[in-house]
């Protein structure tokens, strides 16, 4: 029976599967029709005949653990212009409300005023029409359901058309902008005040790094930002309520989806935002510090002195940071001796400056850790700003929370997705991330990282990663973005005169993007090769069709297939279905980023939504246009009560 396994994917003769609309057989259409797609120039497809029913599936094959026999396969196409993939999961009313949706989503004024509009709307309708309305239709469209029983048919659909869901409960407060800067403000600055760092000259350890001090003019992170939820810090309880809340999202994870998906994790929920600015402060700073270092000892290594921040890749040996340091200090000095003792290394050289499986396992203070001996004084010099010993615990709080929602993935096998924010947050989200998947990834890939390749330094970064989860043998996850904070990071910069960390164009983006994606690729084939190729997982979670296609192509040209399970796709639900679909019912890996939650308290979250979808409207024209086709094929054939009912499994 080996052969129902074998599912060929690729047309005897082109680049991507054929690209013409209405050659792939329809759903509605009678099983005789399959045979146009093998007229069309595909090679045979498994056929639904063969296919075993999700409902009898065992959670193993449902999770993709292994290859369900005679689950149904359609080829790609690739242009992703093919209404009937992408639309034969929705029924015939709700293509006709993806269609109302995004037609009102065109509309400047009602996108501008949503928020206000969904307020009156409330207040004059009363709680129980306006909740109707809304099921009908914007939150019908782009939110699965209020808790994680009532997601359950939406989630069970969507596997049975090829897809897996990312969840994320977005309930969101509704602040006001005042609101909102003054929580910022007051959690991000220390109650011994917001100190620059004590001890070394500015320019030597990277000057006085403005993007790591609150400013009130970006206080509000949701400014210029529609793709993002943002968390405002109250207090410690709330992030204990924000802890459950995640904790649910991954239970739900385990039992809705039986394991399938993922959870949507964001760390400025579940801890002080001061701590992550002063830790992203430290790493940059410790980066300039090496930088320094490397400088000096360039020649005696590999590496070159422009190659900055990137430690790990520096290959630098521990008599060689010894030599260095012996020019300023004593290192028989107590302090400079436990300094020394700390560092991380390996046969090929070192790792890091301090001891951060310690700073995630163990309860040590922050502000003994991060000292550094002065290369010009030899004197010990603190590279974090001050630190009271209530916002110490804080910290450990915060860790804390990490390590039982990791826990908690671990108990329930389940994954769980670290997203990425602002760059003045990002060094210690993603150190913080890497630290735990060291700790957790150690039999597979069920912590994972994102990577926004809109900054300069994303090529560099993820190689960085990469590189420290190979030293360290343990296994990478990472979701790569293209990012969601453009406009305010480059307002940011301007405003406090810093660097701007984006790519100067849309175009660099893309090449940042996709450079990226094929070193994770190339890695995962030299993997593969050695006979361990799931020791790195990707998800590429774009609603870029150039992007996907390259995704597609690349791993065509290296040889990676889509059941070594190693990459897949992510869209957000209600968005550019024409992508996800075709991709799930090919056997692709494909994601929805599924939002859930009360209707009343995922407001903000719809309002951007609204937003995001009026920014792009080059994608909605497409959509529309592909939802007006699959309505029109179904109105002239009598269709329009067909149910979907979907006989894929995902892979
Ligand atoms: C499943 C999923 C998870 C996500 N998680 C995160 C996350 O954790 N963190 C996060 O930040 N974002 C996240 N995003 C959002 C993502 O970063 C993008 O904002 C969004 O998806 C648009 O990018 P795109 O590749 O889909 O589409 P496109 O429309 O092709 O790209 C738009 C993006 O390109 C970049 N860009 C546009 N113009 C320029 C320019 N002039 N110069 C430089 N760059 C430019 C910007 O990043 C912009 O958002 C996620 C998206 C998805 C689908």
């Amino acid at each position: 029976m080996a052969f129902l396994r074998v599912v060929t994917r690729w047309p005897a003769s082109s680049k991507f599967a054929c690209a013409t609309p209405g050659l792939h057989r329809h759903a509605l259409d009678p099983p005789g029709a399959a045979g146009t797609a093998l007229r069309s120039g595909f090679l045979p497809l498994t056929t639904s005949s063969a296919v075993a029913k999700s409902s009898a599936a065992t959670a193993e094959a449902l999770r993709g653990g292994s290859q369900t026999l005679g689950s149904r396969r359609d080829p790609l196409d690739a242009t992703f212009d093919d209404a009937h993939a992408a639309y034969k999961s929705k029924t015939t009313w709700e293509i006709l409300r993806a269609y109302i949706v995004y037609t009102l989503c065109s509309s400047n004024y009602l996108v501008e005023n949503n928020m206000k509009i969904m307020k009156v709307a409330k207040a004059i309708l009363g709680e129980k029409i306006f909740t109707a309305i809304m099921k009908s239709t914007f939150y019908g469209h782009f939110v699965a359901g209020e808790d994680q029983i009532r997601i359950r048919p939406t989630l069970e659909r969507l596997r049975s058309f090829g897809v897996k869901p990312i969840l994320d409960y977005s309930v969101e407060e509704d602040l006001s902008q005042e609101e909102a800067e003054k929580r910022e403000v007051e959690s991000s600055v220390s109650e011994l005040g917001d100190e620059k760092v004590q001890g070394p000259p500015p320019a030597e350890m990277g000057g006085t790094m403005p993007q790591f001090h609150v400013d009130k003019t970006f206080a509000d992170r949701r400014y210029k930002v529609s793709s993002a939820r943002t968390y405002f810090y109250l207090n410690e309880a709330t992030c204990e309520r924000n802890l459950e809340i995640f904790q649910q999202s991954l239970q739900a994870v385990a039992g809705a989806t039986y394991g399938t998906g993922l959870a949507a994790v964001k760390l400025t929920a579940l801890g002080r935002p001061q701590l992550l600015l002063q830790l992203s402060e430290v790493i940059m700073r410790t980066r300039q510090y090496m930088t320094e270092i490397t400088a000096l000892t360039a020649q005696a290594n590999k590496s070159s002195p422009d190659d900055k921040g990137n430690i790990i890749g520096k290959h630098i040996q521990p008599e060689e940071l010894q030599q260095k340091l012996q020019q300023a200090c004593k290192l028989s000095e107590a302090p400079v001796k436990k300094f020394l003792q700390n560092v991380t290394y390996d046969q090929e050289g070192l790792i890091h400056l301090f001891p951060w499986s310690g700073i995630i396992d163990e309860n040590l203070e922050l502000s003994e850790t991060f000292l550094v001996p002065d290369m010009k004084t030899g004197k010990m010099v603190r590279l974090l700003t001050q630190l009271s010993s209530k916002e110490e615990e804080m910290f450990r709080n915060m860790i804390r929370r990490i390590n039982v929602l990791a826990q908690t993935a671990e108990d329930l096998d389940v994954r769980m997705m670290v997203d990425a924010e602002q760059t003045y947050f990002q060094p210690a989200i993603s150190r913080i991330t890497l630290e735990f998947m060291r700790k957790y990834n150690t039999k597979k890939a069920l912590i994972f990282n994102t990577y926004q390749c809109y900054l300069k330094d994303a090529f560099n970064e993820v190689s960085t990663d990469l590189e420290q989860a190979k030293r360290q043998n343990f296994y990478f996850g990472a979701k790569l973005v293209r990012g969601a904070y453009l406009e305010q990071e480059r307002a940011r910069a301007a405003a406090l005169g810093y660097p701007d960390p984006t790519n100067p164009s849309f175009e660099a983006t893309s090449e940042s993007y996709h450079r990226t994606l094929t070193e994770c690729l190339r890695r995962i084939k030299d993997l593969k090769d050695k006979g361990k190729p799931n020791m790195i997982g990707i998800m590429v979670a774009s609603h870029n069709e150039d992007t996907v296609r390259f995704a597609i192509e690349k791993m065509k040209e290296i040889g990676i297939s889509p059941e070594d399970k190693v990459l897949c796709f992510g869209q957000l639900l209600g968005m550019c279905d024409y992508i996800t679909f075709p991709l799930g019912q090919s056997g692709y890996s494909a994601y929805k980023y599924i939002p859930y939650g009360p209707v009343n308290e995922v407001l903000p979250y719809l309002s951007r939504r609204a937003q995001e979808n009026k920014g792009i409207l080059k994608k909605i024209k497409k959509e529309k246009r592909l939802l007006l086709r699959e309505l029109i094929y179904r109105i002239s054939r009598g269709k329009i009560m067909y149910t979907p009912k979907g006989d894929y499994t995902p892979i």
